[in-house]
């Protein structure tokens, strides 16, 4: 029996081309650049990222 209840259900999820925070059952795409994934709240925000993700990561 695993009672263990850390998962985190409220994490805030950015779009980093828009800037716009993201409500997770709105969320339109996810890209994985870096081991890390990104989402999206449209599918063009996720085309700019991918043509140019080091534009909108450090
Ligand atoms: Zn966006």
């Amino acid at each position: 029996m695993n009672n263990n209840n850390q998962s985190i259900k409220y994490t805030k999820v950015f779009d980093i081309v828009c800037g716009m925070e993201l409500d997770p059952a709105k969320i339109k795409g996810a890209v994985e650049y870096k081991r890390e994934t990104y989402y999206f709240c449209s599918d063009s925000c996720r085309k700019h990222f991918v043509e140019k993700p080091e534009r909108y990561t450090v």
